[in-house]
């Protein structure tokens, strides 16, 4: 009987302690909030929440947080909760991953579309990769070369993987190109033979093709006429290239025809006050002259000169030989701009130019040796005629009278050449001689002529 008794007893504390064992040891229920959490590399992680019960009791107040999340670099990190109750300590484990689901992206250098010769192989142009974690993977990116495309793939250290292509055409578009030897427009004079100056060809695909390049048309040098002959070639795949020379047989200079006529031709205008009064003497003369005229005085007289019938030629725009004789090109820029003065006035396009200093000029060499040998030969095959002068009245300081003018004129007219005279409308001196010269040759035989196209070059020799 008291056996049992005391096994009632011991048995009472053992549930007792088992009771109170239970209560103490017994977790508590962590409620995370969102539980295991995963982040996109950058994004800032925040504490979700949590709550922490026993019995019905809260101890969330209580927890202790633990543990560092780097939203800068990808990887596994665990955020413990950690709960003291009743001298038992009781822990919860949260898991961040921080991760990087952004593809690398790859930048192609040149065309994702490009062709290539047909008989050449493409030339990497390069490319570039950024990726939003590893930055620069230009280095890792794999290359694979296909029949009709490359294809660029690269894969980030969190393993996304981009792949690009770029297609390859093998094909040549791109026409060839002929260059002439010489000028595009070449004049030539009755008579002479014609040799082709040269040309050659290239294409981009097939280097020099001079060789295949095929010549049409013909140059009749014994019959005045403009000639054209083509230039044509064909790349390998089929391009064409088309280029045209135009070259004209024209009647070589003389200084023996045109007896007994004279060329008055006026330099360096117009000026109000005298080219105005010499266009007034010229028409009640009923006689045709010549207007080397400048970028100076008023359009109007440009105007005059061409309506009441003379020829307005082209002398310079500035008058500044260190311009005109500075360069081929400096030459051409300034006549150039008197000739678009006349254009612009009268609607012509003069091609009769004068020399500022006649083509013998010297002073030329002080700015460019030679000019004058390229030059006279360079106007010429580019169409235009020059007129130097074998009487010179002297009006450009010689002398400043007008019977000085008067008697340089008329005692050096010939009836055995034409007698190109060298005059300034510049000059009151000037204006003030011409009737009696134009009395002195009507009454002496003479005939009066203005420069036409076909007028005979009249050429002093060339000094530089
Ligand atoms: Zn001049």
């Amino acid at each position: 009987m008291k056996k049992k008794y005391v096994i009632c007893i011991i048995l009472s504390i053992l549930i007792i302690v088992g009771g109170i064992s239970l209560f103490l040891f017994l977790p508590p229920n962590f409620n995370l909030k969102k539980g295991d959490i995963s982040i996109e590399y950058g994004k800032k992680y925040t504490e979700p929440g949590f709550e922490v019960t026993k019995f019905g009791k809260d101890y969330s107040k209580k927890v202790k947080i633990k543990g560092k999340v780097n939203n800068k670099k990808v990887g596994t990190y665990k955020i413990t909760y950690e709960v003291k109750i009743f001298g038992i300590t009781f822990k919860k484990e949260r898991t961040i991953k921080i991760t990087d689901d952004e593809k690398p992206v790859i930048t192609l250098i040149g065309n994702k579309n490009t062709s290539v010769c047909p008989n050449k192989e493409y030339e990497e142009e390069g490319y570039e990769v950024t990726d939003n974690y590893d930055k620069d993977l230009t280095d890792k990116v794999k290359i694979t070369k296909k029949e009709n495309e490359i294809i660029y793939t690269v894969t980030d250290s969190s393993g996304n993987k981009t792949t690009v292509k770029r297609k390859i055409t093998k094909e040549d578009k791109t026409a060839p190109q002929i260059t002439l030897k010489g000028n595009k427009e070449i004049s030539i004079y009755l008579g002479n033979t014609w040799t082709d100056p040269g040309f050659s060809a290239s294409d981009i695909c097939d280097g020099d093709i001079t060789s295949n390049v095929s010549k049409e048309g013909n140059v009749n040098t014994n019959k005045i006429g403009t000639y054209k002959i083509t230039y044509k070639v064909k790349d390998k795949a089929s391009n064409e290239a088309v280029i045209e020379r135009t070259v004209k047989v024209i009647n070589k200079p003389t200084t023996s025809s045109g007896k007994g006529i004279i060329y008055l031709t006026f330099d360096d205008g117009p000026k109000e006050g005298t080219t105005n009064v010499i266009l007034d003497i010229l028409k009640e003369e009923g006689v045709k002259a010549t207007f080397f005229v400048t970028n100076n005085g008023p359009d109007y007289l440009i105007q005059r000169e061409y309506n009441e019938g003379h020829t307005v030629g082209l002398h310079t725009a500035s008058h500044n030989y260190s311009i005109v004789y500075k360069s081929v090109d400096s030459y051409y820029n300034d006549l150039t701009s008197v000739q678009n003065r006349v254009k612009r006035l009268t609607g012509y396009t003069s091609k009769i130019i004068r020399f500022p200093g006649g083509s013998s000029n010297t002073v030329s060499k002080n700015y460019s040796k030679g000019i004058m040998t390229i030059l006279t030969k360079d106007v010429v095959n580019k169409g235009y005629r020059y007129y130097d002068w074998n009487i010179s009245s002297g009006d450009a300081g010689e002398t400043t009278s007008s019977s000085g003018v008067y008697n340089n004129v008329i005692k050096n007219l010939s009836k055995n050449r034409s007698n190109m005279i060298l005059m300034h409308d510049i000059k009151p001196y000037t204006r003030d001689a011409l009737r009696n010269i134009i009395r002195y040759g009507k009454n002496n035989g003479y005939t009066f002529e203005k420069i036409t196209m076909s007028t005979p070059m009249v050429t002093h020799g060339v000094n530089n």
